[in-house]
């Protein structure tokens, strides 16, 4: 070949590579690096403790001092296992179930009651190394929804189960199994016999504007690059009819991958499937090369909310990138990375 011609050839592959990596979408947003401008983590741990009607006026000192020590010792559970080498499925486990076993929260002990003042639990987890899932709906017995929903995961060939079948399997699962009363406190039996009788004197059902929601989510990272994410909740107040929101809906309340992110849903159910909120957040990381923070922050203040849906998330990609937006008043929230903790419970 004449040396010009190999030149210019030489040339225009190289122009062509560079262009190339300049316009890949990876390029673009993923730097590397995680919100406080450090190398990627050893590990990571993100949390929520529900959204809706949380503000400075409406909480007492107690409440705020409550609540605070509950998210800082979910995630100190997190870290702990992260810190000693375990999973990320590990982490969301233990955390979730922590926080299923503090009445302060809508998940476990002191969930939201139906109609008919039963609790009728939701749960989902998903593995983001091999998008593995696992999902129950509506259980009455199983201490922690979110064990038995990691044995759907694990443990059958199904992602979902739902009603008395849920409660059976995690039985034969060997799970710890409670009366339905186990997960009943004063201020959630207050809460029902007030919407029933607002119910019966304005004759209107469904969600009040000044609910707090109070699912439970977390989403981590291990040492291993590995993502996982889980949800748990009680659902609706005075729901009814076998209602199922979000939460254990792979896709609406709940995704991980890898490749994108984690993601936690908390808010308004109907919205977050009908939107498929989570999977959404993930799908525009990979399909448009938004940053987590940027997918997760249009799909919830800008789809969402111009939706007429409420409610926030927390999502995190595989460097440890945080985001946790919200278009109510405030959310249970925090994450921790080795020597950084932040829990925040208010708008900013
Ligand atoms: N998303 C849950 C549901 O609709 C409720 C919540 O997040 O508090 O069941």
């Amino acid at each position: 070949m004449h040396r010009h011609t190999c030149f210019t050839l030489i040339f225009t592959f190289t122009m062509l590579l560079m262009m190339n990596a300049c316009n890949s979408p990876s390029g673009q947003q993923t730097t590397g690096t995680p919100t406080n401008g450090q190398a990627v983590p050893e590990y990571a741990i993100v949390i929520h403790g529900g959204a809706g009607t949380i503000t400075k006026a409406n909480m007492t000192p107690e409440k705020e001092k409550a609540y605070t020590e509950a998210l800082n010792k979910a995630l100190d559970t997190g870290e702990e296992v992260l810190k000693n080498g375990g999973t990320a499925l590990e982490a969301v486990e233990k955390t979730l179930m922590y926080l299923e076993d503090n009445p302060l929260f809508n998940a476990g002990k002191g969930a939201v009651l139906t109609n008919s003042e039963t609790c009728e639990l939701d749960a989902s987890i998903m593995d983001g190394s091999d998008q593995n899932a696992g999902a129950v709906a509506g259980v009455k017995h199983v201490k922690n929804p979110i064990r038995a929903a990691i044995a759907v995961m694990k443990n059958s060939p199904h992602v979902m189960m739902a009603g008395t079948g849920a409660d059976q399997f995690a039985l034969e699962q060997g799970l710890d199994t409670v009366s339905n009363e186990y997960f009943f406190t004063e201020r959630r039996l207050e809460s029902i016999r007030k919407a029933r009788a607002r119910e019966e004197k304005t004759g209107m059902t469904g969600r009040r504007h000044d609910e707090k929601f109070g699912t439970v989510g977390c989403v981590a990272l291990d040492k291993n690059g590995n993502l996982a994410a889980g949800t748990s909740t009680g659902g609706m107040t005075n729901k009814r009819w076998g209602r199922v929101g979000d939460s254990p809906i792979i896709g609406a309340g709940t995704y991980a991958d890898n490749a994108t992110c984690g993601i936690s849903c908390t808010g308004h159910g109907e919205y977050f499937i009908r939107y498929t909120v989570a999977a959404d957040v993930a799908h525009r990381m990979a399909y448009l090369g938004e940053s987590v923070e940027e997918a997760a922050n249009f799909v919830v203040n800008e789809k969402l909310d111009e939706k007429g849906g409420s409610g926030g998330l927390i999502a995190m990609d595989a460097k440890g990138n945080v985001a946790m937006p919200f278009n109510t008043e405030g959310m249970y929230r925090g994450y921790a990375r080795p020597g950084e903790r932040v829990v925040k419970i208010y708008k900013d």
